[in-house]
């Protein structure tokens, strides 16, 4: 990593030099525009109905965002895109999960957005509204925010027809994931086909016509380790699941195990064989491991077959060099959107 504390000095501008200034006799080239390479790439995965926008990093920064459903889970150091989102679910209190949160809700109120819904484990309550009241008097703004405390099984009913249910994860502290659930009130199959008069008298005479269907549209398990969570119907079936497999390299199993988080060999082994998602997106790759490798370990386990239904975020267009960061010049020039 570049070393910390280091200022980057602006360079000077290129048509300055002694020749410029005398002027030429052959009208020089435009000078060429040094174009920053300090751009942040996110990423944009479409699945099905569904995009999944954002950028994670273990370490560094996590935000995933599904704009169709008004719901980012984690902030990260909050991105523009993810302003948009009215609810934000925090997982746990690691900074490159949280940082952002202030900035989140102190934008949304001075663009004049609606107060941002925050979503967190019941332990961080406390010390998150601490934080948040603090913020309003250093920037001397009076931020508005709506804290709700979750607990694992819990559901927040966002509308009648869509609630984020909270379940346990592994991750050693106080740690959280979450699913979007589509609720829907379904005729029971004894009364379809009948005729809606009869339906409607049934219905005023106190029957219980309907029953509840619930399908999990879109999981986010955050950090976790491997455990219980995947045994979780919410997670197992989700449509699409959001999850972490931070380690990949033989010589990270120690990391993983000490950070409490997935290893290729426990994801390959023990947390993919459970799954029936009908996407499967993975997150929180360490920069010590390019996304192409991680790809290649982890298909060199399970597979091409398994593979057809797992996504890498991070896998987009230069993301090969992420494991190289160190040694690596700037980045292309960003052309995704
Ligand atoms: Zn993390
Ligand atoms: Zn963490």
């Amino acid at each position: 990593m570049p070393d910390a504390g280091q200022p980057i000095e602006p360079s000077a501008p290129a048509d300055l030099t002694p020749q410029a200034a005398e002027g030429a006799h052959t009208p020089a080239p435009p000078p060429a525009v040094e174009k920053s390479f300090l751009v942040q790439r996110f990423a944009k995965i479409k699945l099905g109905a569904i995009h999944v926008v954002g950028y994670s990093v273990a370490g560094e920064e996590t935000v995933t965002q599904v704009p169709e459903l008004n719901v980012c889970f984690d902030i990260g150091r909050c991105p523009y895109f993810a302003l948009t989102s009215d609810i934000v679910c925090i997982t746990h209190g690691h900074m490159d999960h949280l940082a952002g949160l202030p900035y989140y809700l102190s934008q949304r109120y001075f663009q004049g957005m609606k107060p941002g819904t925050v979503l967190l484990p019941r332990e961080l309550e406390r010390p998150v509204d601490v934080m948040l009241r603090c913020w309003r008097d250093v920037e001397r703004q009076s931020t508005p925010y709506t804290l709700v405390p979750m607990s694992a099984g819990q559901l927040h009913e966002v509308r009648r027809d869509f609630g984020i249910r909270a379940f346990a994860t592994h991750h050693g502290g106080v740690s959280l994931g979450y699913a979007l659930i589509s609720i829907r009130e379904k005729l029971k199959p004894e009364y379809v086909g009948r005729p809606g008069p009869e339906l409607a008298a049934l219905r005023r005479a106190g029957t219980d016509i309907q029953y509840r269907l619930e399908v999990p549209l879109v999981a986010f398990t955050g950090d976790t380790t491997a455990g219980p969570v995947f045994d979780n119907p919410d997670v197992r079936n989700a449509e699409t699941l959001i999850t972490e497999c931070t380690f990949f390299d033989a010589d990270h199993r120690t990391k993983a195990k000490a950070g409490k988080h997935l290893h290729v060999e426990q994801f390959a082994a023990v947390v993919l064989p459970k799954l029936n998602n009908q996407h499967i997106v993975i997150g929180h790759v360490t920069r010590r491991t390019s996304v192409r490798r991680a790809r290649h370990l982890l298909r060199r386990i399970v597979g091409e077959e398994k593979m057809r239904n797992v996504h890498f975020l991070m896998d987009f267009e230069g993301s090969v060099n992420e494991g190289e960061f160190d040694q690596a010049g700037p980045p292309p020039a960003d052309t995704a959107e």
